[in-house]
């Protein structure tokens, strides 16, 4: 196939990157700086569920000089100093409140941390990751305030389109809530992200690939894809001890040729951030790809070459 048939504004690649496209918007790199403000879950704290969802654990996430400090100032400056040594020519930095649920409080609470942010004097704007069942109007209408002068994206964690799947993970929402915090946040004008974990316990290929309709069917602005990966101190890790068998893991070839099935489904307008994630080696029972994150990408872009294939080949929308 000739690389005229891709869409154009996939630029050299054969999928949308969210990266390429935030180059072009502001001129450079955005970078991500995790802060951790001491929210909780929902699904943790008896509100909505006990014990949260079955492969949670968010040290798996949380970088551990966040461990060390509550200070939001102080924590942005830890991982300025990192970042700028790492990617010195860097024009942009977002606040990015990862941990746990970070629309958990009322709107002045929420206030107060997303400003204490935004008044350190290198941060353009924030990234929330949020579940789709704390965003209520009046969050995503601070928000959306928000946004008119500061980059402002919302994360919402789906990880799966399919209520059996939820359900046995224990979610403790549904596709459907989803499908309206997505709208809902769309309908002011918000960068909406979704979270996508491949492969959870019960979770098929159909039920996979048909999450990738649903999802296109969606005012979504990118997704993130993630391998499922068992962590220790998890309940997804003590059934997997028990019954290795009804936790079925990936090998990683075809975690790629399932990442590639999706990309060729979804809507060519949904930027891909990432397709991989990676928890501290010394938390992590399995898999055991021995591939660091930086390689899962250009695994990915060989076997869309290989199968000469790309993002929304096989998208049925409009
Ligand atoms: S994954 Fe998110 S929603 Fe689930 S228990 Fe952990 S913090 Fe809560």
């Amino acid at each position: 196939m000739h690389r005229s048939s891709l869409p154009p504004h996939f630029g050299q690649r054969r999928f949308l990157s969210w990266n390429d496209q935030q180059r072009a918007r502001h001129g450079g790199r955005v970078q991500k700086v995790s802060v951790d403000a001491g929210f909780t879950c929902p699904n943790r704290d008896g509100s909505k569920g006990i014990g949260g969802c079955t492969f949670c654990n968010n040290d798996g996430f949380t970088p551990s000089y966040l461990r060390d400090q509550t200070d939001i100032t102080r924590q942005i400056d830890t991982g300025l100093d990192f970042f700028t040594r790492r990617y010195p020519n860097t024009r942009h930095f977002v606040a990015y409140f990862q941990a746990y649920s970070n629309t958990y409080a009322s709107v002045d609470q929420l206030r107060t941390v997303y400003q204490a942010a935004l008044a350190h004097p290198k941060i353009d704007g924030l990234v929330i990751g949020t579940r789709p069942d704390c965003v209520p109007d009046a969050v995503l209408d601070y928000l959306a305030e928000l946004s008119h002068s500061k980059i402002v994206e919302l994360e919402l964690g789906l990880e799966s389109c399919d209520d059996a799947t939820l359900a046995r993970v224990n979610r403790g929402h549904n596709f459907a809530e989803a499908q309206d915090a997505i709208r809902r946040a769309a309908a002011r004008g918000l960068q909406v992200a979704a979270h996508l974990m491949f492969d959870l316990p019960g979770e098929s290929r159909d039920s996979m690939l048909a999450g990738a309709d649903k999802l296109s069917a969606l005012p979504l602005t990118s997704l993130k894809l993630h391998q499922l990966q068992v962590i220790k101190h998890t309940v997804l890790a003590n059934q997997w001890r028990r019954d290795p068998a009804s936790v079925p893991i990936m090998g990683a070839t075809d975690y790629f040729e399932r990442v590639v099935d999706f990309l060729e489904r979804l809507s060519p307008t949904i930027a891909i951030q990432r397709i991989g994630s990676e928890v501290p080696p010394a938390l992590k029972l399995a898999p055991d790809w021995n591939l660091r994150l930086h390689q899962l990408l250009p695994q990915v872009e060989a076997l869309l070459l290989a199968r000469d294939t790309w993002q929304g080949r096989l998208y049925q929308g409009q």
